[in-house]
């Protein structure tokens, strides 16, 4: 049985052990895939501005623990520090020696509040450093202040603020400040207690790490290696597992429980789309729509119908004035406009850099001045976006009010049961159902293909200094947004078809 040969265990693996061990264990053998991040590049040049004014000593990339011993020795103080103990390794990013010899840990996180997930690294940390010899007595968080807009003028620490405490899962800050949560695990285990608890975890063969039903799972998104767990894949279209947003899901194959049909309404939550999950399983054609649901939702459409997509990233730290700590700017849009009598339009719409008011006012003049835009997942997205652009551009509040109260959701239908197809197996995002309206599955023939591909490619674009390649980037991009709104059509015309049916 193949187990992990690396010689150390980073602080973070054995922080993320305690969450999942198989997960640590598997991302320690296996390529780990790209997880789209909000751009942290002005946060990074802030934060290192910040702290240049600090004039630390800065540890490199693979000291040994003695060079960090050094630093503190020499000055009291210093930033990326890096130790190492009983195979166990961290780097600590700001330390300063306080008058009872013990040290101050600062950590600067890119989020607008410290987490107790936290917690695990920081005693972590705390334990590898006491290994070497030294105390940490006392932490801090420099967190991004959600509350500030950027100004034209914006200074590095306009950015940032200090916290000890952590914030809870589910809200709402801890009483206690960090160093009392870490005192108290600290009654709970030594270092070295830790350090050999995190070998015989890290020794484990994968194999023998046996996947449990944790949170991690499927948020705070799903686990890369959830396929490899659960083999949820391989499993047939009426696959009882498959049933949406269910807690119960794990316990029905001890409940004898195999396939949606044998669900009983006292098993489940009882949502529209898992009675439509269920209804769909006893169907022999693996289908069920709510007609009068479905009626109710075209009756109020009008024409034209302008089917419409945004694409956006999203800052750790606000770019440009107006905005706050993870703003989010729209690069692109696509919008496809259909007439009643079957004419149709398309145009789009794409930019790099400060383009928010070009992207208004271009949207402005191009979207028909009555009829229902159509998007899919409207309030979390587009809805959302155009709300924000509202706050940040106050002249433009009214017309984009307008839009918004004009938007329909498409994916209405899909989330809330009204339409399901065995075929979607528990998913109703665009991609999963055009092809099920629609022969042509375009999004496989594009070089952009989702819309982490679309970020990626966006970042690419405007870091680009060849207008060849910005350009090629731009229609790829394109493609992608206009597929999305083509989709929607596509969408619409074969509810709208079945329905009549
Ligand atoms: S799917 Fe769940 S059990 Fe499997 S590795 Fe991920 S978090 Fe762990």
């Amino acid at each position: 049985m193949p187990t992990t040969n690396k010689k150390t265990i980073h602080a973070n693996e054995l922080a993320s052990a305690i969450q999942c061990p198989r997960k640590a264990l598997l991302a320690r053998t296996q390529m780990m895939p790209p997880i789209l991040r909000p751009d942290h590049h002005e946060y990074q040049r802030m934060l290192e501005k910040l702290l240049e004014k600090s004039g630390l000593q800065q540890g490199r990339v693979n000291d040994p623990t003695s060079r960090s011993l050094e630093i503190l020795k020499q000055d009291g103080k210093g930033r990326d520090l890096r130790f190492e103990a009983k195979g166990l390794r961290t780097t600590i990013p700001v330390m300063v020696k306080k008058e009872d010899g013990t040290y101050k840990a600062m950590y600067p996180i890119c989020s607008t509040a410290p987490k107790e997930n936290l917690l695990a690294s920081l005693f972590i940390d705390t334990c590898i450093v006491e290994l070497c010899g030294l105390q940490i007595s006392e932490h801090e968080f420099l967190y991004l202040d959600k509350t500030y807009i950027r100004q034209k003028e914006a200074k590095p620490e306009d950015f940032f603020a200090f916290q000890n405490h952590v914030k809870k899962m589910h809200g709402g800050y801890y009483r206690q400040s960090v160093d009392e949560q870490i005192a108290a695990m600290r009654q709970l285990i030594t270092p070295d207690e830790l350090a050999d608890l995190a070998w015989k975890v890290f020794r484990t063969p994968v194999q023998r790490q046996r996947a449990r039903h944790v949170k991690l799972c499927t948020s705070p998104s799903k686990c890369p290696f959830y396929n490899e767990c659960w083999g949820v894949d391989d499993l047939p279209d009426n696959a009882a597992p498959l049933l949406s947003s269910s807690s119960s899901r794990n316990e029905f194959e001890e409940q004898g429980i195999y396939t949606l049909d044998q669900i009983k309404a006292g098993q489940i939550e009882g949502t529209g789309l898992q009675y439509a999950q269920i209804q769909a399983a006893k169907n022999p054609d693996g289908l069920f729509m709510d007609r009068p649901a479905l009626q109710e939702w075209m009756d109020e459409l009008v024409y034209p119908i302008t089917y419409l997509d945004f694409e956006w990233d999203t800052f750790a730290l606000a770019p440009y004035p107006g905005m706050k700590a993870f703003g989010v700017l729209c690069f692109q849009y696509s919008m496809h406009i259909e007439h009643d009598d079957g004419r149709l339009e398309h145009s789009v719409y794409f930019s790099t850099g400060d383009c928010r008011e070009d992207f208004i006012l271009h949207l402005l003049e191009e979207i028909p001045a009555s009829g229902s835009i159509m998007v899919f997942n409207m309030e979390g997205a587009e809805k959302l976006r155009l709300m924000q652009l509202a706050e940040q551009f106050p002249a433009y509040r009214q017309p984009l009010e307008a839009l918004c109260a004009r938007m329909v959701d498409l994916s209405v239908p899909f989330e809330t049961g009204s339409y399901y197809d065995l075929r979607q197996r528990g998913k109703s995002s665009l991609k999963t159902l055009l092809p099920l309206f629609s022969k042509h599955d375009g999004y496989k023939l594009l070089d952009v293909q989702n819309g982490m591909d679309a970020v990626f490619a966006y970042r690419k674009a405007s870091s680009s200094k060849d207008p060849k390649e910005k350009e090629q980037i731009a229609q790829e991009i394109c493609d992608y947004c206009s597929m999305d709104t083509y989709a929607e059509r596509e969408l619409f015309l074969g509810l709208k078809k079945k329905l009549e049916g």
